[in-house]
């Protein structure tokens, strides 16, 4: 049986995980505490893990002093992946929001520049400037774009960079369209749990939802995604 790898949830978060045979979870973290804790737990488990400081973390009134030896924490750490960062226009109120976001996605695509590492990227309802920031600094490490919500455009676009679209087990029609478009090379599956369902086993689904859009076995899709998430994440 393949092993299935959810690229994408928060062990930190979730109260009663237990490791499975049947699924290698990625975890991830979105601000310092969470970081803390997702080095811990996945050093511990022998799992991959990403470390960033996510956009929704530090709008409001979030206190950033700490920002440095957060960044420092993140380079020492060891992490497979900075992530997840980004940009969020859903839960941001107004243009200072806005830009403490870029400001702190500007470090963090920085500092996976210096560390040479792949980026986790979670864009709800901004990935036309992620993808324009992106190209204004000319930026070569590896995308994923986690819980891909975007247009087949912009899925084409991450596809073109050699990017990867990251795909949750929930079903709607964009989704749907991007997935048909973009090459099984180019795929992820993820559950983002605890937040979206309840655990990394559900990560089956997420398979299941591409292999039916594809037609293909499900095996096929559960291989592949595995595959790519040992090469993006390189573990
Ligand atoms: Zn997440």
């Amino acid at each position: 049986m393949v092993v299935l790898v959810d690229a994408h949830c928060h062990l930190s978060d979730m109260k009663d995980y237990s490791p499975s045979k049947n699924v290698i979870p990625v975890a991830s973290g979105y601000s310092h505490k969470s970081n803390l804790k997702t080095a811990e737990i996945a050093k511990r488990l022998g799992v991959p893990f990403s470390l960033g400081i996510a956009p929704q973390s530090v709008i409001g009134n979030a206190d950033l002093d700490g920002l440095d030896s957060w960044l420092d924490f993140i380079k020492k750490g060891g992490p497979n992946a900075i992530g997840e960062i980004g940009l969020d226009y859903h839960w941001a109120k107004n243009d200072e929001d806005v830009k403490r976001e870029e400001l702190v996605f500007g470090k963090m695509l920085d500092l996976a520049g210096e560390m040479n590492l792949p980026v986790v990227i979670h864009g709800r309802k901004a990935t036309p400037d992620i993808i324009d920031t992106f190209r204004m600094r000319k930026f070569s490490q590896p995308i994923m774009m986690h819980f891909f919500a975007g247009s087949v455009s912009e899925a084409k676009w991450v596809v073109e960079q050699g990017g990867f679209i990251s795909t949750p087990p929930l079903h709607a029609k964009e989704r749907r369209n991007a997935i048909h478009e973009v090459p099984l090379e180019n795929l992820l599956v993820e559950t983002d749990a605890p937040y979206v369902v309840r655990t990394p086993e559900q990560v089956r689904d997420a398979v299941s939802y591409i292999a039916e859009i594809k037609s293909l076995d499900f095996d096929a899709v559960a291989e592949q995604t595995a595959k790519n998430a040992h090469r993006f994440f390189n573990f």
